[in-house]
């Protein structure tokens, strides 16, 4: 037999393995995969984030067990064409059973194995829910209305857009709300990042128009630098998109928010313009969009058109507005000094 390979471990003749093993002493010296039997993790009893990867996040039970199996799961080196399935099954609030296949090649070889995980999950406290608990935060955010009360609709409103700012935002431990109610005029929040406070003062003005103010507090030194608080009032303007004001004894249209003030547009014919937050101080609301009405053109000629009065459905003339487009059946109306008037720069929809 001089020079012919044969097992190095029980003497079998090829074929061989590349560390010149037989098939079967292959098997009996290699494992596979293993993971350990439990895995232990931790749960922010508070606010129910996970710590993955040194960060807490909101994660799926079954995801967040794919993701603990494959920390923890090793697989012997040179293998290829490994798959892994896991089928995840809860036992309680605390800990849930991994069931796991892991199959693979070795040496040309199919290899196939089971394990059966016990993940376990303990309480902790996230960094953040400790920051809330000590009542932390880096801003106030108030919120005002120009020269008058904010009202219940408008405050929901308001606030509305900060939750769905924190539903597009990448999660962010200090993205929180540490304090908030009401104060006289308007509404009061403190937060715990001063990036939220500032990204959440330009959305509403985006949305709602308006003005902020910022103030820096100093409340501390740390580590040689100064700690300060940002106070961030968010003043919302007496008149949203679409109403109607009086300026100048003209009436206009409230168009589009720039950063100096709102865009205007002349009811009666085209004319726009910018005007200052300044001078908006001076005009009044005579009618706000939520009280008009889209309604249906029953007769017009080149001028006017017949339409019915939605408080007490008589047939009412209209003149058209300047911009009408011929194709349009209907009108958007407001009601201004005691009589239906049909709005400038309506598309047809709704
Ligand atoms: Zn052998
Ligand atoms: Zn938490």
């Amino acid at each position: 037999m001089d020079g012919a390979a044969f097992c190095i471990a029980c003497g079998s003749p090829p074929p061989l393995t590349s560390e010149r093993l037989c098939e079967n002493c292959l098997r009996a010296r290699t494992v596979f995969s293993q993971v350990s039997e439990r895995i232990q993790q931790h749960r922010c009893a508070k606010c129910g984030m996970h710590e993955v990867e040194k960060r807490w996040v909101r994660i799926e039970d079954e995801e967040l067990g794919e993701l603990r199996l494959r920390e923890n799961l090793g697989v012997t080196e040179g293998a290829t064409a490994v798959t892994v399935d896991m089928a995840y099954q809860p036992i309680d609030e605390r800990a849930a059973r991994l069931h796991v296949n892991v199959q693979g090649e070795l040496e040309g070889y199919k290899f196939e194995d089971q394990h059966e995980v016990l993940l376990q999950t303990s309480n902790a406290v996230c960094p953040s829910c400790t920051r809330k608990a000590g009542a932390y935060f880096e801003a106030t955010m108030q919120l005002r209305s120009a020269g008058r009360r904010l009202s219940e609709e408008e405050l929901k409103d308001l606030r509305g857009t900060l939750d769905e700012l924190l539903d597009e935002l990448e999660s962010d431990p200090m993205f929180f709300v540490t304090k908030e109610g009401p104060v006289t005029g308007g509404w009061d929040l403190q937060l715990g990042s001063k990036a939220l406070a500032r990204t959440w003062a330009r959305k509403l003005v985006r949305r709602f128009g308006g003005t902020t103010k910022e103030t820096s507090t100093l409340v501390g030194m740390r580590e040689g630098s100064e700690v300060t608080r940002l106070t961030l009032s968010y003043r919302k303007p007496a008149y949203g998109l679409g109403d109607v004001i009086r300026l100048k004894r003209e009436y206009w249209l409230v168009s589009a928010w720039q950063k100096d003030g709102p865009k205007i547009r002349r009811l009666d014919r085209n004319e726009r313009t910018g005007v200052t937050w300044r001078d908006m101080e001076k005009a009044t609301v005579v009618s706000i969009s939520d009280d008009q009405f889209i309604v249906d053109i029953l007769n017009r000629d080149s001028s006017g058109a017949e339409v019915m009065d939605p408080n007490d459905y008589r047939v009412v003339t209209v003149a058209l507005p300047y911009d009408y487009d011929s194709s349009l059946s209907n009108l958007r109306i407001a009601f201004i000094d005691d009589s239906w008037l049909a709005l400038p720069g309506h598309r047809g929809e709704g």
